[in-house]
C-alpha cells in the first residue's frame, strides 16, 4: 500500500493489525525473540504452551496446533476416515477451503443453505441431505456467530454422525455459554492474521474432548507417526510453527478485551445502522455472542456502494461473492437452483470495517459514507 500524504486524512483501516501490534509491541517483541534464542523453530516449547492456553480458553481439553485453519479441517477429517465416495454435508455459503478439503479427500460436499437472517447453515434442512454415505456434518460460524450446535448435535447423534465445527471466523464467539470449538465432535480454527486472534502468517487449532481422537489428529500432523519414523496412518506436514505460536501466546492476554471491543463497536453499528434505510444487518440468535469476525450488512446495488464508499476512503470487502456451489470447481456438486438464499445472499453482503482496534469516529463515518451512498 503507498502511504497516505501527510496531509490526506487516514486511511480507515478494514481490520486495524498495525494498532493492534503497537498496543501489544513489548509483549509479541520479547515472545519471538525468546524464540529466536532457544532456536526450536519446530515444536518448540510455545507449541505445547499455547494448546495448554487455547484447551483453558475453550474449555476443550484436547488442543493442537496446526499449519492453518484449511490444515485443521483436513486432519479432522482424515481423523475420522472420510474418503472417497463418502458424503459430507455442509453450508453452501462460505470461504472455499471448508469444502475444498472435503474434495480433497475424494468425498462429495453436500451444501445445505442458510437462514436467510444469519446466513449461517439451517439446521432444519440438514436432516433431509444425510444419507447412508453420509460421513459427518461441518457446519461454519459464519462472520463470527457460531450455527446451531444443538440443534446440529441432536440431528447427528440421531444418525450416529460426528459434527465438526468450522470456527475459523468464531474462535472467541459463546454458543449457551460455551466457547466455539468446544460445542462437537471436532473444532477447528484459523489464526490467520484477520481472524478474531490471529499470528503473524498461518496457523490453526484442532480442540476435541475425545482422548483417542486427539492422539490420532496428533500423528497426522506429523506425517502419521506413531513414533520417530514409524508411519503408521497417512498423514500431512501440518505442524504450526514455534513463532507463530508465540505471537498467539503474545495476543492470548488481549483477547478477552479484544472480544468485548468488537461487541462494543458491533453494537454500536447495529444502533447507527437502524436508522439507515436499504441496509439490513446479519440477524443475531439469543443463544450466544458472536466473535464480530465481520461486520457484515446486506445492502441492494452493492458494486455502487463499494466504489462510493471507496471513494472517500471506507474500505469494505465481500464475503463471498458466489456461493460454494456456484464455484466452476465446485459446481458439479449441486444444481445452480439450490440453495437460493445463499444466492442472494452472495449478491447482497458488504462487510464494513471491524477490529477491536477500530476508532468510534472512524465507525461514524463509516456509517454516515454509507448512508450517503444509499440515499445518493
Ligand atoms: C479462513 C477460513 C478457513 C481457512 O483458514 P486458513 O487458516 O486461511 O487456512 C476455513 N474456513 C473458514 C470459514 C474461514 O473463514
Amino acid at each position: 500500500m503507498a502511504p497516505a500524504s501527510e496531509h490526506a486524512p487516514r486511511p480507515i483501516p478494514f481490520a486495524d493489525l498495525q494498532a493492534q501490534y503497537r498496543a501489544l509491541k513489548p509483549k509479541i517483541d520479547a515472545r519471538i525473540q525468546r524464540v529466536l534464542d532457544h532456536g526450536q523453530y519446530i515444536m518448540g516449547p510455545e507449541v505445547e504452551e499455547l494448546e495448554r492456553a487455547l484447551s483453558a480458553f475453550t474449555g476443550a481439553p484436547h488442543c493442537i496446533t496446526v499449519a492453518s485453519g484449511t490444515e485443521a479441517l483436513l486432519i479432522a477429517l482424515m481423523a475420522l476416515g472420510v474418503g472417497r465416495d463418502d458424503e459430507v454435508i455442509t453450508c453452501a455459503f462460505s470461504f472455499a477451503a471448508t469444502a475444498e478439503v472435503i474434495v480433497l479427500l475424494g468425498a462429495r460436499p453436500v451444501f445445505v443453505d442458510i437462514e436467510p437472517d444469519t446466513c449461517n447453515i439451517d439446521a432444519g434442512t440438514i436432516e433431509a441431505h444425510i444419507t447412508p454415505r453420509t460421513r459427518a456434518i461441518m457446519p461454519v460460524g459464519l462472520y463470527g456467530q457460531c450455527a446451531d450446535l444443538d440443534a446440529i448435535n441432536t440431528i447427528a447423534a440421531r444418525h450416529g454422525l460426528p459434527v465438526i465445527e468450522d470456527g475459523a471466523q468464531s474462535f472467541g464467539a459463546l454458543y449457551r455459554e460455551r466457547r466455539s470449538c468446544n460445542l462437537s465432535t471436532i473444532g477447528c480454527t484459523s489464526f490467520f492474521p484477520s481472524k478474531p486472534l490471529g499470528c503473524y502468517g498461518d496457523g490453526g487449532a484442532i480442540f476435541t474432548s475425545d482422548a483417542a481422537l486427539a492422539q490420532t489428529m496428533r500423528e497426522i500432523r506429523v506425517h502419521g507417526q506413531s513414533g520417530r519414523y514409524r508411519h503408521t496412518r497417512l498423514g500431512v506436514g501440518g505442524r504450526m510453527d514455534t513463532l507463530q505460536c508465540a505471537v498467539v501466546l503474545a495476543k492470548l492476554g488481549r483477547f478477552e478485551w479484544e472480544l468485548q471491543r468488537r461487541r462494543e463497536l458491533a453494537r454500536r453499528y447495529h444502533a447507527a445502522l437502524a436508522g439507515v434505510r436499504g441496509v439490513s444487518v446479519v440477524a443475531q440468535r439469543p443463544y450466544g455472542e458472536s466473535a464480530w469476525a465481520q461486520m457484515t450488512v446486506r445492502v441492494p446495488r452493492r458494486d455502487e456502494v463499494i466504489q462510493t464508499l471507496a471513494n472517500v476512503g471506507v474500505p469494505t470487502a465481500v464475503h463471498y461473492p458466489k456461493p460454494l456451489h456456484h464455484q466452476p470447481v465446485y459446481e458439479h456438486f449441486a444444481a445452480a437452483s439450490d440453495c437460493p438464499h445463499s444466492a442472494a445472499a452472495a449478491r447482497e453482503v458488504l462487510s464494513l470495517p471491524m477490529s477491536a482496534d477500530l476508532q468510534e469516529a472512524d465507525l461514524d463515518v463509516v456509517v454516515d459514507a454509507l448512508a450517503g451512498a444509499l440515499t445518493a
